[in-house]
């Protein structure tokens, strides 16, 4: 059998989530193109082919879609933190609304959803509140860019970023400097030598402090000296340094020694604040998580006698949110440091009418179906892998009168609302941008039960 060439010519038609385009080989099997537009014809290299498709980097663009434009930034592509800056932000936006019409118009039970048009930021840049680096080899000096999942290859070295704050190129630069200058050993995935290892940036947008986090094997090097200099330089709020000994991507810190200041960062939305922790989960975007939360807010139109269940609180954002209109929340959150921060945001506040309970939501949620506790909404904001099986079995005994969900994942999403269509209808869905310049999406669904028929 003749070999199956390594170079296709693939005819794109449409954009897939995850940022692909989507189109055929001139046999005609679907192919998955990295780096390619609708309407486009590119080389691609493919490197994975199943039964039923094929996937693929765009390595020449023969034709060009008439929706490319220009990446505003030099690092675009090699970096890998941002997929579609080579589309204008208006396509962005058309392409993210129909990719979750499409998403949530696939299952039958959905096919109904009324979906609102998409919320977009008037400006899509600089709008990031925290961000991961990597450490690696370059020639023969530590470089810092965007670490992509899963792969070895080398590092697009940053020296801006156009998503994150505008004076985060002198973070950068100053800790990749102070790394090379005292010849500190860049971490390698593959060998797992070396010491430095990430520089986690968190900002708080509105108050204007910065944490920043150097992330290391475990070993020694002069901490003080490097506290010191940052300090000079850049005067944050919090310098930590945290190591671990993983060998994994994601690594669950073994020691975090703070250097200067706390190990928590503050934050204000609206007319709240928040205490924000090294490893507690925060939106990313602090402009549009404001919007978020009054969308929720209002979806949920809760009535001030109503108890509320607030499924993957985090810090406690929504049920703060919510707190004033009502009698009662209550907050679920697996991440210890996430519960504490959460209650310490309640008293910072003066808000006594949260609860917050450290535990796996789906635990949580089966102890309580039980009790069958007067619950008249439940919000859902969970991980992209969605509600577990058991919290949605859960929900349809206790049968609130509304459920939000809160998605960063259209797919599962699509999921599990399919799993609760036979006892909701779905009012609204609005998809909102939080992630401008990347295929991310974010959806809020309102269910409401269903009345029984007589
Ligand atoms: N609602 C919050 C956080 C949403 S992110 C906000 O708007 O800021 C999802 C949260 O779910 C994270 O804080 C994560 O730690 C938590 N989480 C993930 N899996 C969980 C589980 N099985 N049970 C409880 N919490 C979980």
């Amino acid at each position: 059998m003749p070999k199956e060439p390594v170079i296709e010519k693939v005819k794109i038609n449409s954009l897939a989530y995850g940022g692909q385009g989507v189109g055929r080989l001139e046999n005609g099997k679907v192919a998955f193109i990295r780096g390619a537009l609708p309407q486009e014809l590119v080389l691609a290299r493919i490197y994975k082919r199943k039964k039923s498709f094929v996937e693929g980097r765009t390595v020449e663009i023969l034709e060009p879609s008439p929706q490319r434009i220009a990446p505003r930034c030099p690092h675009f592509g090699p970096c890998g933190g941002c997929t579609w800056q080579n589309m204008s932000y208006a396509d962005q936006l058309r392409a993210k609304e129909q990719q979750v019409r499409e998403i949530l118009g696939h299952p039958q039970e959905l096919k109904e959803s009324p979906i609102l048009p998409i919320m977009g930021m008037d400006e899509p840049w600089y709008y990031r509140n925290q961000s991961e680096l990597s450490f690696a080899l370059g020639d023969n000096r530590a470089v810092l860019g965007q670490h992509l999942p899963g792969s070895f290859s080398l590092i697009e070295d940053l020296s801006h970023c156009y998503i994150l704050s505008e004076n985060s190129s002198e973070i950068f630069n100053t800790v990749r400097d102070f790394a090379n200058e005292h010849r500190l050993a860049p971490y390698n995935r593959r060998t797992h030598q070396g010491f430095l290892r990430n520089l986690t940036v968190r900002l708080g947008k509105n108050t204007g402090e910065v944490m920043i986090n150097l992330v290391t094997s475990p070993g020694t090097f002069p901490q003080w000296e490097f506290a010191r200099h940052l300090k000079q330089s850049i005067s944050p709020t919090s310098i930590l340094w945290t190591t671990t000994s993983s060998l994994a991507d994601r690594y669950l810190p073994e020691k975090e020694t703070v250097l200067w200041g706390s190990n928590y960062i503050l934050e204000t939305l609206g007319p709240l604040k928040f205490q924000i922790s090294s490893q507690s989960f925060f939106q990313t975007n602090t402009y549009m998580a404001e919007k978020l939360y009054r969308v929720i807010e209002e979806m949920a139109a809760a009535q001030s006698k109503e108890t509320i269940l607030d499924m993957y609180s985090g810090i406690g954002t929504i049920s703060l949110f919510i707190s004033k209109r009502v009698k009662k929340v209550y907050g679920v959150e697996f991440s210890s440091s996430a519960v504490e921060d959460a209650k310490i945001n309640a008293r910072l506040n003066n808000i006594e009418n949260v609860e917050f309970t450290c535990a796996k939501a789906e635990d949580y949620m089966e102890a309580l179906s039980d009790r069958k506790k007067n619950l008249s909404i439940a919000i859902l904001d969970p991980p992209r892998a969605g509600v577990h099986p058991k919290v949605i079995s859960s929900l349809l005994k206790i049968e609130p009168e509304k459920i939000i969900y809160v998605s960063c994942n259209p797919t599962t999403l699509a999921r599990d609302l399919v799993a609760f269509s036979e006892h909701y209808d779905i009012k609204t869905v609005q998809p909102i941008d939080m992630f401008p310049q990347t295929y991310h999406i974010e959806t809020v669904a309102k269910l409401k039960k269903k009345k029984l028929r007589a």
